[in-house]
């Protein structure tokens, strides 16, 4: 306890998380063990808030000079009308993950995309002006084709289900080919015949379906094996179970790098870290303290 009294003064200032459900987030422990190790005088704090209670959070938020937030679902593709500004990822995507507070200017931006993106980077992988094949048109999925166009991957082929996220792919595609100088075509994830064919010619293939985690666990996005080959990247954006049914089968094959969704968790708050700090979050302290095998 006085450890918590001796760090919380009148000084510290707020960070927060907002979502509803909220409490099982690691994002706590990831930024206050950052801001401890860096001697910050920031808290970061979760709260549980749902749609009907957003507009006013984010007013007591403004008045109390918050610092900034993160935001989690279902406030994550609401807050947008709220905020002062959105960036480009954020406008595009039609969802925000974190506000920064500058002087009473409220930023809205996505920082997932840029986390997988730098996922991607640290493991030495560096797909810019090559060609991605993803499945999926979610939060995750949105985020990072989104962000993948905006960072220059020449050409993503994106597969879905014919299913509610439909819809949100012919956005995705449409935003893409529209507003980015890269090319973007959607398929349905029933064609098999268009995902081997699309595969075999991409540099990577990136799950951002739920496919591989509960409760679709042991499951894969891809029929069988023979999609995948030894110098194709294979990337996922599930974490828990670490490593997916995809990622198992591509060690199997011999893919030549098999990357689960830690990264994509961990660089998405380092993002969001710098944004409201300035400072670079102190990644193999907090990678120790989450246990992040990437
Ligand atoms: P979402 O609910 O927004 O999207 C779900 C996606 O999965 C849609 O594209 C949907 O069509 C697809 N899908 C669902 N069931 C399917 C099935 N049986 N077969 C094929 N496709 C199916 O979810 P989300 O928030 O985008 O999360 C997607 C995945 O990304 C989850 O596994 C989640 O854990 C992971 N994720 C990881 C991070 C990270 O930081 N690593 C962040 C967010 C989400």
């Amino acid at each position: 306890m006085a450890e918590i009294t001796e760090r919380i003064t009148g000084h510290t200032e707020l960070i927060g998380l907002i979502a509803y459900p909220i409490r099982h987030s690691k994002s706590p422990t990831m930024h206050n063990e950052a801001f401890m190790k860096l001697g910050l005088d920031y808290a970061y704090l979760c709260f549980e808030v749902d749609n009907s209670t957003l507009e006013q959070t984010v007013k007591g938020f403004r008045a109390m000079k918050v610092r900034g937030w993160n935001v989690s679902m279902p406030n994550k593709t609401v807050i947008g009308q709220y905020l002062d500004k959105l960036t480009p990822a954020a406008e595009l995507c039609g969802a925000v993950n974190t506000v920064v507070n500058d002087n009473g200017v409220l930023t809205g931006t996505i920082t997932d995309g840029t986390g997988m993106m730098r996922a991607l980077k640290e493991s030495g992988v560096d797909p810019i002006g090559k060609k991605m094949t993803i499945a999926g048109a979610g939060g995750a999925a949105t985020a990072i084709e989104i962000q993948a166009a905006l960072d220059g991957v020449a050409e993503i082929s994106i597969f879905n289900r014919k299913d509610e996220f439909w819809a949100r792919a012919e956005q995705n595609v449409k935003n893409i080919n529209e507003k980015t100088n890269y090319k973007a075509t959607l398929y349905d994830l029933a064609d098999h015949e268009a995902l081997r064919r699309e595969i075999a010619d991409s540099y990577i293939f990136m799950n951002a379906t739920g496919v591989g985690m509960k409760p679709l666990e042991g499951q894969m996005v891809i029929p069988d094996e023979t999609y995948l080959r030894p110098d194709l990247i294979v990337a996922d954006t599930v974490y828990m179970p670490r490593e997916t049914k995809l990622l198992e089968t591509a060690r199997k094959v011999g893919c030549a790098k098999a990357i689960n969704g830690e990264g994509m968790m961990l660089f998405q708050g380092a993002a969001a870290f710098k944004l409201w700090t300035g400072q670079d979050m102190p990644i193999d302290h907090i990678k120790d303290v989450l246990d992040i095998q990437f």
